[in-house]
């Protein structure tokens, strides 16, 4: 279903959240303070506009009220970052993802009703250090301090076997999301769906069981 976006700031982030969302076929408002950022994005969002994410008749002049979910991608300027999300948090909307500079401008934007508060440098170098040191997984999602999801390369052992056969829950209590087979992908797999070698499993669980289970094949 097409959803309504809008993005506010348009550095390199804000930028590739925009694209990405407006080529996935979303509507996309782009915005941004200066007007040359505004008119790189112009073939890759449904609307921009040249504006500040701190001025509120300036954001609801762009109906911003409208739009179901807002990015901050305001960056190096913390002040206006949080004093933008405040403002959009008290406009009512309900879906506010903001990018973190640091610890505390992390703090401030949780305290100030941030939906979800992102530090993609730092996301992006754990997923990285998760391909480094392991050749197997493929992707990686961190849910919390404890918790991920994880693609992995179905190990040879398991070829053929069913879920039911290898028991994964009770031998690593993980459990088995998905599982992938070229271009399809098999959600919620039953008891008696078989592996196969080249499959890639998604995986969710705490981090030291999927360790476990990575370092058992
Ligand atoms: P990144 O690290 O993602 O490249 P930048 O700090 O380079 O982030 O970019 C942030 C963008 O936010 C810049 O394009 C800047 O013009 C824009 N920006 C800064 N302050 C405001 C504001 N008050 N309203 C809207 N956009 C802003």
């Amino acid at each position: 279903m097409k959803k309504q976006f809008a993005v506010i700031g348009l550095g390199r982030f804000g930028i590739s959240v925009s694209t990405e969302l407006y080529k996935l076929g979303h509507d996309v408002l782009a915005i941004d303070i200066n007007e040359s950022k505004v008119n790189e994005i112009v073939n890759d969002s449904t609307h921009s506009a040249v504006g500040d994410g701190t001025d509120e008749k300036t954001m609801r002049s762009l109906g911003i009220t409208n739009f179901d979910h807002v990015i901050v991608a305001i960056g190096d300027d913390i002040q206006a970052s949080t004093l933008c999300t405040l403002l959009l948090k008290e406009m009512g909307i309900d879906s506010v993802w903001v990018k973190a500079q640091n610890y505390y401008h992390h703090k401030v934007l949780d305290k100030i009703g941030a939906d979800k508060i992102i530090h993609p440098e730092h996301d992006m170098g754990n997923r990285i250090a998760q391909h480094l040191v392991s050749e197997k997984v493929i992707d990686y999602i961190e849910l919390s301090d404890d918790f991920s999801i994880v693609e992995i390369a179905a190990p040879r052992s398991m070829d053929n076997h069913t879920l039911m056969d290898l028991n994964i829950r009770a031998q690593f209590g993980i459990t088995i999301l998905g599982i992938k087979r070229g271009k399809d992908i098999n959600i919620s797999p039953m008891a008696d769906d078989k592996i196969f070698e080249n499959d890639v499993l998604i995986v969710i669980g705490h981090k030291n069981d999927l360790k476990r289970f990575e370092d058992s094949n």
